[in-house]
């Protein structure tokens, strides 16, 4: 399968490709356009071209084309799932899942190109503003370079696509290297639900090279860049004055109080744990049990491991498979050993088959480890004891990261402290860190990234802020 580069609405060869190969089986399931500079600037142009007539595009329009693209995608569930399971190797159920809430993200996207307003202002509030009307409006913000990266590669392209349709922006969207099919497929079904010509651009290649030209155009307005917090923070050293939105990672914890029913949150935990092989921003990472718990939590959080199954993503049986690619897996057994040379015991895992690294619990981690307090994005997780709550949320804060944090109690008062104290973009009460439904407000604090996902706060974040006075006098 030879793809080719969406631009301008045309679908166009490039002079180089790469071999795109299965993270499970490393067979090639296709070749991937590399885009030149060139080719790089016509989809930019493109986007460019297209923006007056996109931000005249009525609110109903644009909505008509997010809800034919939702039709599209139900009625292709399940081919949309595969290219997801074949390309990311997530498990086939874990990519219906994911196929599921890319419906929703477009479907709460529509919804929003309806709402798009701004408010009122008390002119007459200020003696010198007596006898003015005053409003503020939203307008697009033009040409939105999106960056996405591979673990969610429909939605969290939907998480960009969806919210800048539906404010009326044009798009030049680069897609992970490892998963540029999800992309390519989502821009097919937007051709055929009548996007008109140069809205959507997808250039496919390195990101040093497609990432780079986008973030130093002067065309384009806005990068919205969901990945790694170094390639992040490098995009925003380089952005000038363009809007950077960064969504980047995390060491997700969660606290789990005494008293806490075990046997329903055990499920939950293992869940946010291995979900996806742990290459989810929100991945369970580090788990603080009230030490009056910990035994009975450790040893119910590994039985309920050992019932997972590894294997191929297309298997509906499946729960965990490889990791995205060869090298992940290398750098993962090499932070689990550094981990262990430096105390840490394996309770389970820390073993291969084939590219699947075994779901892996660690115990008596050092909080130094990088195990511990960087983004591991592997099946890896850590248990350990605490004697107070208080010492859970040092834990928890104590990181360069502050994505979202969860806490398991039966106590109010508790949950309300946490709620206050865990220095997060958000706070789950009686759940893990990985929940996420898509129109909540999702982003981190510190190096976790600055700017809201969620379609209401990234329209928000899509759009700018105008203010009209009307004298009166
Ligand atoms: P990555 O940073 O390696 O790549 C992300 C994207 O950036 C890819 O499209 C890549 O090609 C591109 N890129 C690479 N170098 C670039 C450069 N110099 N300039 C411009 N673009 C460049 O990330 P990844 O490995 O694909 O994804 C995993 C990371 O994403 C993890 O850190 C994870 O936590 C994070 N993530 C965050 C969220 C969130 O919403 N906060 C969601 C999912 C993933």
């Amino acid at each position: 399968m030879k793809k080719q580069l969406f631009i301008a609405g045309e679908w166009i060869a490039s002079e180089k490709y790469s071999e795109l190969l299965s993270p499970f089986t490393l067979e090639k399931i296709a070749d991937i356009p590399q885009a030149s500079g060139e080719q790089v600037d016509c989809a930019i142009e493109a986007a460019y071209e297209s923006r007056a007539m996109m931000a005249s595009m009525p609110a109903y329009q644009r909505a008509e084309i997010l809800e034919k693209l939702v039709r599209l995608l139900k009625e292709k569930e399940q081919q949309a799932a595969e290219i997801i399971a074949l390309e990311a190797a997530k498990p086939l159920k874990t990519a219906i899942g994911e196929v599921q809430r890319t419906i929703e993200t477009y479907k709460f996207a529509a919804e929003e190109a309806k709402r798009i307003h701004g408010e009122t202002i008390s002119m007459d509030a200020a003696i010198g503003g007596v006898g003015r009307i005053g409003y503020t409006l939203r307008e697009p913000i033009g040409v939105i370079g999106a960056i996405t990266p591979f673990n969610f590669p429909m939605n969290l392209v939907a998480h960009k696509v969806g919210p800048a349709i539906a404010a009326g922006n044009t798009v030049v969207l680069k897609p992970a290297s490892q998963t540029p099919l999800s992309a390519y497929f989502i821009a097919e079904l937007l051709e055929e639900a009548g996007l008109p010509k140069g809205v959507l651009n997808v250039v496919t290649g390195s990101g040093r090279i497609v990432g780079a030209r986008l973030v130093s155009s002067d065309k384009v307005n806005m990068i919205t860049f969901t990945g790694s917090p170094s390639v992040g923070i490098g995009i925003r050293n380089k952005a000038g004055l363009k809007k950077v939105t960064l969504e980047l990672g995390s060491n997700a914890g969660v606290i789990i109080d005494k008293g806490t029913n075990l046997n329903t949150i055990i499920p939950q935990c293992v869940m946010g744990a291995f979900s996806n092989q742990g290459q989810v921003c929100i991945s369970l990472q580090r788990i603080y049990v009230h030490e009056e718990i910990y035994d009975d939590f450790k040893q119910k959080f590994v039985a309920e491991t050992q019932k997972l199954v590894c294997g191929d993503p297309l298997s509906l049986d499946t729960d965990v498979s490889a990791l995205i690619s060869p090298p992940d897996l290398e750098r993962s057994l090499q932070w689990i050993k550094e981990s262990v040379a430096e105390g840490a015991v394996i309770a389970i895992g820390g073993t291969t088959e084939g590219n699947v690294l075994l779901p892996t619990v660690m115990l008596d981690v050092n909080s130094h480890s990088k195990i511990s307090c960087q983004e591991v994005f592997a099946p890896i997780v850590l248990i350990h004891p605490i004697s107070t709550i208080e010492e859970g949320i040092k834990y928890i804060n104590d990181s360069k990261y502050g994505l979202q944090a969860g806490i398991y109690t039966n106590d109010i008062n508790t949950a309300l402290h946490a709620s206050n104290k865990l220095h997060v973009g958000g706070v789950m009460i009686n759940d893990i860190p990985t929940f996420r439904v898509d129109q909540m407000p999702y982003g981190g604090v510190k190096e976790s990234g600055t700017g809201r996902e969620g379609l209401k706060y990234a329209v928000e974040e899509m759009t700018e802020m105008k203010l009209v006075i009307w004298n009166q006098a």
